[in-house]
């Protein structure tokens, strides 16, 4: 906690998103790449040596003077964990600071059939169990990620579709306390999206249990007015068709769903494929990266219809390329993804007017931190 929190100054958050980027850096370089002084970058890079986060890689020769010492990061001087809850479970992920996944764990219950006091007791059991063999000081935080709607600055659960017993439930501090680690908590899409670097404008598609998207625009992650932002599912395609969980007919999510339960992810795929080509045009996104547990069944076909559909909407596709790809993270990207709301903070990608470097656009995501 103390450890987050002292290393969270903007420099020096700065320097270290520096030296992972750069794989191996002289300070040096590092003065260049940050626009800090030689005698700031020597202070800084003192104290991270000092906290273990880097060390020395090697010397290069430079030109007439003392050779330079590169500089490296220490992947596992720190750990943190992402976990995601969702209507059947839970996801967790041990992840190293160079975003690595070094242990995962998936449990399936029913969050509905039990109280939140409960599932949150349950969730913090399953944290300690994967730290249990870890220093607890090198442990920055835990990143929590599930469906909304939520919010992402108090922390707060709202109407959360399926579970009527979480509204109000404020998870961050209740699992803050719990862990006596710094927790933060955000919607499961929005952290889908910072799962991996990726181009600045860029959607995350996550077809699971529902349908919603993360956006990243102009290296930004969007969250909108009250955090969230990317229901994308529940954009009306065909007002008599069949009726939403949300209330409403015709939703794309529940198209998609009807479709599923069919058996006909083709259909499935092509509708989805008509929502994101119109979210492409609607917001020129370079990249959409796709995911949940019906896309992973069938990662191809999604792929290439949905690919496809993008083609055929767009008026000048061979001018307005999109990667449409499948995650490579798999089940667990949303739990990674939340693991990088804690990385986000400690690699400078918090700056308001930072660029969007390493995929993690976090905008300053509030952290409960226990007593
Ligand atoms: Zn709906």
């Amino acid at each position: 906690m103390a450890n987050l929190t002292a290393l969270r100054d903007h420099n020096t958050a700065a320097v270290l998103g520096r030296i992972r980027a750069a794989d191996e850096i002289s300070r040096v370089e590092l003065a260049l790449a940050t626009g800090l002084t030689a005698q700031a970058i020597s202070k800084i890079v003192q104290r991270l040596a000092a906290e273990g986060l880097i060390a020395p890689a090697g010397r290069v020769p430079s030109a007439g003077g003392k050779p330079r010492t590169l500089l490296r990061l220490v992947p596992q001087a720190r750990w943190v964990v992402g976990v995601q809850l969702h209507r059947h479970g839970s996801t967790l992920v041990l992840v190293d600071l160079a975003g690595r996944i070094v242990d995962a764990t998936a449990t399936r219950f029913d969050p509905s059939g039990a109280t939140p006091q409960q599932t949150l007791d349950l969730i913090a059991a399953q944290v300690e169990a994967v730290i249990a063999e870890l220093p607890r000081e090198r442990v920055l935080g835990v990143g929590v990620a599930c469906p909304g709607p939520l919010d992402q600055r108090t922390g707060v659960l709202h109407q959360v579709t399926g579970l009527p017993g979480w509204n109000g439930i404020p998870l961050r501090a209740e699992l803050a306390a719990r862990l006596g680690l710094p927790v933060f908590l955000d919607k499961d899409t929005t952290a889908g999206v910072l799962s991996r670097p990726g181009a600045p404008d860029r959607a995350f598609v996550y077809l699971g249990d529902g349908l919603g998207a993360g956006l990243v625009l102009g290296g930004r992650v969007q969250r909108g007015a009250r955090t969230n932002a990317g229901e994308f599912g529940h954009q009306v395609i065909d007002p008599r068709g069949p009726r939403c969980a949300c209330g409403n007919h015709g939703c794309l999510e529940a198209l998609c769903r009807a479709a599923l339960a069919d058996g006909d992810r083709g259909r499935a795929a092509d509708l989805l494929g008509e929502g994101i080509a119109n979210l492409v045009r609607l917001l020129d996104l370079a990249q959409v990266v796709l995911a949940g547990d019906a896309v992973l069944a069938d990662p191809d076909l999604f792929r290439d219809r949905i690919g496809a559909v993008v083609r055929e909407r767009l008026p000048d596709p061979g001018w307005q390329q999109v990667g449409v790809t499948v995650t490579d993270a798999g089940e667990q990207v949303v739990a990674l993804g939340a693991a990088g709301l804690v990385l986000g903070t400690l690699f400078g990608e918090s700056d308001a007017d930072g660029p969007d470097a390493a995929g993690l656009a976090v905008q300053a995501p509030a952290a409960q931190y226990p007593e």
